[in-house]
């Protein structure tokens, strides 16, 4: 009989175990802290949605709706669409649950992502994203509220060596200005761009201006700068700010070739870049999108939001996150075993991260201790069980003292 074969991995997928996850989840667990912290609610929303809420929102022109999506149609013939982001499933749930009635509304979110992109080292086709919104506030302090958070974030993962980059793109005003000019200053480049570049002309010019493309640097470079476009009072949005980071203490430089590809965003674009994981160096991203919620059908509202790339993160924490583990049982003998199983429910009620190794001699049985990351070994034999004591054993140095099995739990704390 032929011998079944083991199916295997989609391209761009992971399974994630060991430090990788630890990294993971450490992440995901210092975001659950932080945002918190800021008070923002945590709210959880469908992996799929119908694909008119991406399509409309995040714009046909882009390449996640253009190029990166999973579509596809259910049994009934709709046709759905995994999410490749939050914030256009957040903007639909605040329409479709009534969540107007909260506003400003502070949310974070967290989850799996699905993007049809060619997979590389940080980038992948289910990513996970943990993500951060402020709807209904058009005012910028949000603006400011959401970037200390990120940074706050960043701090506490220990991650050092990003750079906050910060743009302005401008009211409506000031953004149809400049991006007449910038169309007149491609065209007259035209025969510098690439393929890609003149489709971007037609479509998105805005875009050129972060082409990663070397043959679009030149003509992107010497664009014109959104400065003299600006209205007073953009202006003034983008001076505020700034005035709210320095006042936060929250480092940022200037970047004026930052731009967000969707056409509803406005004033605020801003990305974390750092230089340690190559092309893939942006490992948070966001701006304000004060035209998102008319673009599904609502009434003009503010909102101002990021993203940021759980598995870009996680490959940033510079120390491995070590398994938290207080002991180890390791019994000796039938008896202490029997004995070693009530012991071990009693410490786990009690709060405290314990396994018991049980395989092999006690050699090898302290080197499971050891392999699990605990802290100490909580050694019964014969010996230990006569007495009622155990001996913990820390096992950084070696050195051993008797517990009586009643107060193991405080030992342990
Ligand atoms: P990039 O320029 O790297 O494609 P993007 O502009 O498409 O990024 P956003 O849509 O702003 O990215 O997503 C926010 C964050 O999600 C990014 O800053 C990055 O950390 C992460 N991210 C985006 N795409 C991927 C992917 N395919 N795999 C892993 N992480 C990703
Ligand atoms: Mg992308």
């Amino acid at each position: 009989m032929a011998r079944i074969q083991t199916p295997h991995r989609v391209r761009g997928t992971q399974d994630i175990f060991g430090d990788e996850q630890r990294r993971f989840a450490h992440v995901l667990a210092t975001f659950e802290r932080v945002r918190a912290l800021y008070c923002f609610q945590r709210v959880d929303i469908p992996v799929f949605e119908a694909t008119e809420v991406f399509a409309r929102s995040i714009g046909e022109t882009t390449d996640v709706v253009s190029k990166e999506m999973y579509t596809f149609p259910d049994r009934g013939n709709d046709s759905l669409t995994l999410r490749p982001e939050f914030t256009a499933g957040l903007a639909r749930a605040y329409l479709t649950e009534g969540w107007q009635q909260y506003a400003p509304l502070k949310l974070a979110t967290s989850g799996a992502v699905f993007r049809y992109e060619r997979p590389q080292k940080g980038r992948y086709r289910q990513f996970h994203q943990i993500d951060a919104e402020v709807i209904g506030a058009p005012e910028p302090a949000a603006d400011v509220e959401l970037l200390v958070l990120a940074d706050q974030l960043l701090r506490e993962l220990g991650i050092e060596g990003v750079t906050l980059q910060l743009n302005t793109l401008g009211d409506a005003e000031t953004r149809d200005a400049w991006r007449e000019a910038l169309v007149a200053h491609f065209e007259a480049h035209r025969a510098d761009l690439s393929e890609d570049s003149l489709t971007r002309l037609a479509k998105n010019p805005l875009r050129i201006l972060d082409s990663k493309d070397p043959r679009d640097r030149p003509a992107a470079d010497s664009a014109p700068d959104i400065d003299a476009y600006l209205t007073v009072e953009a202006r003034a949005f983008f001076d505020a700010v700034t005035a709210g980071l320095d006042a936060a203490g929250v480092a940022w430089a200037r970047n004026p070739r930052l731009v967000r590809g969707l056409d509803y965003y406005r004033h605020t674009a801003f990305e974390f870049v750092t230089d340690r994981l190559g092309s893939q160096g942006t490992v948070l991203a966001g701006g304000r999108y004060d035209g998102l919620i008319e673009s599904l059908g609502g009434p003009a509202t503010a909102g101002v939001g990021w993203a940021a790339g759980v598995e870009r993160l996680a490959m940033l924490l510079d120390e491995p996150v070590a398994p938290t583990i207080d002991a180890v049982i390791v019994p000796m003998g039938a008896a202490a075993e029997a004995r070693a199983t009530g012991i071990l429910a009693d410490l786990r009620r009690a709060g405290l991260a314990v396994d018991m190794a049980y395989k092999g001699k006690m050699k090898q049985r302290m080197a499971k201790a050891d392999a699990l990351g605990a802290r100490k070994a909580i050694i019964i034999g014969d010996d230990e069980l006569a007495a009622g004591m155990a001996a913990v054993k820390l096992l950084a140095d070696g050195s051993q003292r008797a517990v009586p099995f009643a107060t193991l739990a405080e030992a342990l704390r």
